[in-house]
């Protein structure tokens, strides 16, 4: 019988990956079309991938796939004509190469069936997602950061908004993007004939944000191609400057990485400049917060005293 999950544990697969020497390269890619065999089309590519010993999160549902992974680097062009090959829709998509690479950025391999590869709570039959704003690229962007008139929009959670973001972008504070949907329409009302230019990481969420911001009568919706991630390699081919001040957070083990010098955040226990996320050491705390190199030390990875106490 074929491997279809995983029979090692996470320890085991971490100790693996540590040892293993061999180069890796972390990219992600998403493609919103219909899949009508979920599960056939989940196996296929579980199998696939664990056969080039690719490792990461991927999900599959009946509105597209969404995946974050590694690839070691001697399988990249294998993989690549794999997804390019397994369906018309996936001919030529975009895969986003992560900027600085990590062979730690994951230890497993998951792919699961989801309801959606996005969830947006949007119930409403007449919403259409594939009617979307009109993408641009890092040129446009850049013009429009210096236009008064342009609001910029990042559609993703409070923690990644914080170590970085385009300048003087909207923050729409929330817990989930089906929630952060539901602000963005009652917080940006007085902009409906407004040019508005929405952002996320890698586009997936925007994709979705543009075309609910129109279904709800913004008429002049723009969106970064491939989000951050594309406009930065965009800029870079270009010569172009990158105005995205910070650090972008990142879904893997890594965090954050690194697109500007500037470090616009801030260690939540001693007010140094940082950027380091970080999960509280106490297992039963867990919290997401910002730590720098030296509190780390002094707090032993916890978020306060108590959790230090009672590691
Ligand atoms: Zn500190
Ligand atoms: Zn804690």
């Amino acid at each position: 019988m074929s491997n279809l999950c995983n029979r090692i544990s996470k320890k085991e697969l971490k100790k693996k990956i540590l040892m293993n020497e061999e180069s890796r390269i972390v990219v992600s890619f998403y493609k919103y079309f219909l899949i009508k065999n979920t599960k056939e089309y989940r196996d296929r590519i579980y199998q696939n991938f664990y056969k080039y010993n690719v490792l990461g999160r991927v999900y599959v549902s009946d509105e597209g796939i969404n995946a974050q992974i590694s690839i070691p680097v001697k399988f990249y062009f294998f993989v690549k004509n794999f997804l390019y090959n397994s369906d018309l829709e996936l001919n030529n998509l975009f895969i986003n190469k992560s900027l600085s690479n990590h062979k730690k950025a994951f230890w497993v391999l998951s792919v699961k069936i989801k309801k959606k590869i996005v969830n947006d709570g949007i119930t409403n039959p007449l919403f259409n997602f594939k009617k979307v704003g009109i993408y641009i690229k890092s040129r446009q962007v850049n013009m429009m950061l210096s236009d008064r008139n342009v609001i910029f929009i990042d559609m993703r959670n409070s923690y990644e908004y914080e170590i970085g973001h385009f300048p003087n972008a909207i923050e729409i504070k929330s817990q989930t993007f089906r929630e952060q949907l539901k602000k963005v329409i009652q917080i940006m009302h007085y902009a409906k004939n407004k040019k508005i230019v929405m952002y996320c990481t890698g586009g997936i969420r925007c994709e979705k944000a543009s075309a609910w911001m129109h279904f709800n009568g913004f008429k002049y919706v723009y969106h970064l191609k491939n989000g951050i991630l594309g406009y930065v390699h965009d800029a870079n081919k270009n010569g172009l400057p990158i105005l995205f001040q910070g650090s972008n957070f990142v879904f893997d083990n890594r965090m954050s990485e690194k697109i500007s010098d500037k470090i616009i955040s801030f260690c939540k226990q001693c007010d140094k400049p940082s950027d380091r996320y970080v999960n509280c050491n106490f297992n039963l705390c867990h919290l997401l917060f910002i730590q720098c190199k030296d509190c780390t030390i002094k707090f032993k990875k916890c978020c306060s005293k108590y959790c230090m106490q009672h590691l």
